[in-house]
């Protein structure tokens, strides 16, 4: 087991030890948001076949050839297609064929005329422009091949890929799997939010904060409830969560004289990889693998550090797991509005307030920076990286924040 890692190398023991999740095969009007573990080719032509662009009447080019307002040309018209309709009649040189949007166009009709270009008694139509070839038909096969491989294997599917698969015909589709998550809290302080606080008790927020993480990340929490500061009880809670593809506790992970959990992960056939990450907040940080059981994670118990640590190292795994490629936050160069000052030694994630000043963005701490001080959490739309031996950002400076939350980049402008 190794000891006091930086933040990169811990991060790189953690995604070695991660696999990636099997697929499921689900309905497509479910799969928005997961990841496909299959690449989708089409069997089809999309459009089908060749169809109108507009309500309009199909027409021979050369039987229209120089048509204009002044100089129109008069077809009969020989029938109707509604979309949906059979077009297997041949359109025959000197006929014109009523047709509706997304009608077939008949075999001989190389171009639609639309409506506002005619005149029509319902029985004969006055058509008064010359179209060039081809014009307001959209070619089957245009959008998509038979054979084409319309959407790679890992994509992340959003709305457009749905409609595309039910468009091929697909009602099921394959994605990795969704990781379970056991979530444990450990401490004898610690009560659920309806229960009182008397005696020196505290709620025990990293339940919901860390089950919120998860399900932010598209996992699936499952709570394991608290357990009390004996080693039984620890073990007892741990083994309740062997099942899960990660198992997360929080808190009894420092070297104070209730802190259960190192030992009891040993016991459970936990080989511990790490204990202790260079980074502030989150220092006591333990990470395991359960052979042919889950990850583990054991945060430490400080409600930021426990939200900090997921964040950085529990994030990324869940990420791999569920297929992604890309594992991390999104993150911008944004300009200091404060100078910042730490001890070298341990990466710090200072949580920041974000906003766009005369094209840059702007950072500025987010408040209380303690490990304890949730509130922080509830602002913090970024999170600043302050490199480990470094000891002064000055004002002014421009510093990598990763940001947290997709509202940022959210606008109340419509952009046009
Ligand atoms: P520990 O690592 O057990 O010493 O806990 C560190 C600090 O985190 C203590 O102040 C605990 O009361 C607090 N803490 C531990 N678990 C939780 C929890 N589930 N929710 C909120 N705070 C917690
Ligand atoms: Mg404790």
């Amino acid at each position: 087991m190794k000891t006091g890692l930086g933040a990169a190398a811990a991060l790189e023991a953690i995604l070695d030890a991660t696999p990636v999740m099997p697929p499921e095969t689900i309905a497509v009007s479910s799969a928005l948001g997961r990841v496909l573990a299959e690449a989708v080719e089409s069997d089809r032509r999309l459009p089908p076949a060749d169809n109108s662009a507009m309500d309009g009447y199909a027409v021979r080019r050369a039987d229209v050839a120089g048509a204009s307002t002044e100089r129109s040309i008069e077809l009969p018209i020989a029938y109707t297609i509604p979309a949906g309709g059979d077009a297997s009649r041949p359109l025959e040189p000197g006929e014109a064929a009523r047709i509706l949007t997304g009608a077939p166009v008949p075999p001989g009709a190389d171009a639609v005329v639309r409506q506002e270009d005619t005149e029509s008694d319902g029985e004969r139509v006055r058509v008064l422009v010359s179209p060039s070839p081809r014009e307001n038909i959209r070619d089957a096969g245009e959008d998509v091949q038979r054979g084409d491989r319309v959407i790679e294997s890992g994509a992340v599917i959003g709305p457009g890929h749905v409609g595309m698969l039910a468009s091929l015909g697909r009602s099921v589709v394959a994605v990795h799997q969704r990781p379970r998550v056991a979530l444990l809290s450990t401490g004898d302080e610690l009560v659920e939010p309806d229960q009182s606080v008397d005696g020196g008790r505290i709620v025990s927020s990293n339940s919901y904060s860390l089950a919120a993480q998860c399900r932010a990340v598209g996992a699936d929490p499952v709570y394991l409830g608290i357990a009390r500061d004996t080693p039984e009880d620890v073990e007892q809670c741990f083994r309740a969560g062997l099942g899960a593809d990660v198992l997360v506790s929080s808190a009894g992970v420092s070297v104070g004289d209730y802190d259960f959990v190192r030992d009891v992960l040993e016991k459970i056939g936990c080989g511990v990889i790490f204990w202790g990450v260079q980074i502030k907040p989150g220092y006591p940080l333990v990470f395991g693998r359960i052979e042919g059981g889950p990850l583990v994670f054991g945060l430490p118990g400080n409600p930021v550090s426990a939200m900090m640590t997921f964040e950085q190292f529990v994030r990324p795994a869940l990420r791999k797991l569920t297929g992604h490629h890309k594992l991390f936050r999104p993150t911008v160069r944004a300009r200091l509005a404060e100078t910042l000052t730490k001890k070298p030694g341990r990466l710090h994630f200072v949580r920041v307030e974000l906003e766009r000043s005369g094209g840059d963005i702007v950072a500025r701490g987010a408040g209380n920076q303690s490990s304890g001080a949730l509130r922080s959490m509830t602002r913090a739309q970024g999170l600043l990286v302050f490199p480990s031996e470094d000891t002064e950002l000055a004002e002014g400076a421009f510093a990598t924040v990763q940001v947290l939350d997709d509202e940022f980049f959210a606008s109340e402008e419509p952009g046009f």
